[in-house]
């Protein structure tokens, strides 16, 4: 899709707007309002005598649709307004969200509520933004389950994530770092061991700084790819170098049911974890082979069962609307079965496609088609977990998502995950250890975000290594900077 934008500098943002309506089209900015053959948008803003007038013109290649406005000053919210209801008119389509594009819905949301209170907040969100009430009663929901956890955080909180970024296979979606462990084997090893030292490292930064540990998160990748006795040591370190004693929550992805072993359990479970994931995504078997996954949907079940038998009451599933291959009552079969096993957290996340996954090359126009049947899986999901009891606790979104829905984690009452709303409310200091590991460091007084960045790929991590130890004491001066910019 070629865009001219004139006399404003909103570039960003009418980007993203041409990507929610038109998802699989790359956005090109052009200098010249010259139409081309296929879509195509133009945000104009031309200075008058009594102010701005906006004109907003967009074409799929066939049709046009055409906004103008007036307005006395040049404003974000002015331009993109327009061209929003210009595409609205050109595909007749309404998107839930309205015109957000930002991943945080929940945390706008939140803003507008603390400035005008929850009735004028939930409106501003509705007709500002244009977000349907379903969805706004669904951010409202969420903003309501989090109030008791944000309330409570201090200034001095953080929380401990730790990547292991290998799978067992690489599924058809993903667009991670993750590599599988026949290719990445012989690295598996150093990298253990070098992890266990970047985990020495932060814990002496942290303890000097007199911070409070208040969650750790065990995610990837697989981090069961892990052999039980690296489990258990990795648990074990955890628990030597750090205090635990204001944490209540220590979480496992266990993730792909094929790597999760009786042994492993028992090692976590000794270990001190009191949360773990086994995420079949889908219960279809057909639908697991189109997305490249080896196990079968009996194999989440055993995993489940087994993970009950050694003790885990609090266990995560994931699931995705709109894989390939899935359908309505397909969906609705596998969110029964997950209800059925009795999982006390449910995350239902949209399919977003990613550069670098491979189903985006094999069947991403298909997709977008799909577009209302993924929806009302989305809406079945909603309501039966409603039904259930379960409670929506985190939101997020992201670009090219099918339906343009969102992801979201529903938990039984005293069982949501804290990490999980810190890191995507990015309300508490996350401090990263391992490949693809990113710190973001909360200002606790300006609420200002800084972010230290591990390198990505294991083969980096373990060449580099003496990189990554170094920029962790960068945290110990952003924590200076963020105090002495208090006193
Ligand atoms: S299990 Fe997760 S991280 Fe691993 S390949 Fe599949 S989607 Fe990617």
């Amino acid at each position: 899709m070629q865009l001219y934008l004139a006399n404003h500098p909103y570039r960003y943002e009418c980007e993203n707007l041409c990507r929610l309506f038109f998802p699989y089209s790359h956005v090109q900015v052009v200098d010249s309002p010259l139409t081309a053959p296929g879509p195509w948008a133009q945000a104009i803003a031309q200075e008058g005598p009594g102010g701005f007038i906006y004109t907003a013109r967009v074409s799929d290649g066939q049709k046009v649709a055409e906004k103008s406005a007036q307005q006395g000053a040049l404003e974000e919210y002015a331009m993109t307004n327009l061209l929003y209801a210009a595409f609205v008119e050109l595909t007749g389509s309404q998107p839930a969200w309205g015109m957000l594009t930002g991943i945080h819905p929940v945390k706008l949301l939140r803003q507008y509520v603390e400035e005008g209170g929850e009735g004028a907040g939930l409106e501003k969100f509705r007709t500002h933004c244009h977000v349907t009430a379903p969805k706004a009663a669904l951010a409202l929901q969420t903003l309501r389950a989090q109030a008791p956890v944000t309330a409570s955080i201090g200034e001095n909180d953080w929380a401990l994530y730790i990547s292991i970024p290998f799978c067992p296979t690489r599924c058809a979606y993903c667009s991670f770092i993750s590599q599988d462990v026949k290719h990445a084997q012989k690295l598996m090893a150093p990298y253990f061991a070098l992890l266990l030292e970047e985990l020495e490292k932060t814990a002496e930064v942290t303890r000097a700084l007199g911070l409070r540990l208040v969650s750790v998160y065990i995610g990837g990748g697989t981090p069961t790819t892990l052999s039980a006795g690296q489990l258990g040591q990795l648990c074990e370190s955890v628990h030597r170098l750090f205090d635990l004693s204001g944490c209540p929550e220590f979480t496992v992805e266990a993730g792909r049911p094929d790597t999760i072993t009786r042994e492993k359990l028992a090692a976590l479970k000794a270990g001190g974890v009191t949360r773990i994931s086994i995420n079949p995504q889908t219960l279809s078997d057909q639908v697991l082979q189109n997305i490249g996954r080896l196990h079968t949907a009996q194999d989440v079940l055993d995993a489940f069962a087994l993970a009950k038998e050694a003790g885990f009451a609090d266990i995560n599933c994931d699931l995705i609307v709109g894989l390939p291959g899935d359908s309505q009552p397909g969906f609705e079969k596998t969110l029964e079965g997950v209800l059925a096993l009795g999982a006390s957290n449910v995350t239902v996340h949209s399919l977003a496609l990613k550069r670098g996954a491979r189903l985006e090359a094999e069947g991403g126009t298909t997709l977008h088609r799909r577009q209302q049947e993924t929806a009302a899986m989305m809406d079945y999901s909603i309501r039966r977990l409603g039904e259930e009891g379960y409670v929506p606790y985190y939101l997020y979104r992201q670009t090219r998502m099918a339906g343009n829905l969102e992801n979201t984690g529903w938990a039984k009452p005293g069982s949501l995950c804290r990490y999980n709303i810190y890191t995507m409310d990015e309300c508490v200091s996350v401090i990263a250890c391992g490949a693809g590991g990113v710190t973001k460091l909360k200002d606790p007084y300006s609420g200002r975000l800084e972010r230290i960045f591990n390198f990505k790929y294991p083969y980096e991590y373990i060449s580099r290594h003496g990189e990554i130890l170094l920029r962790k004491d960068g945290v110990t001066g952003l924590y200076e900077q963020f105090r002495k910019r208090l006193h």
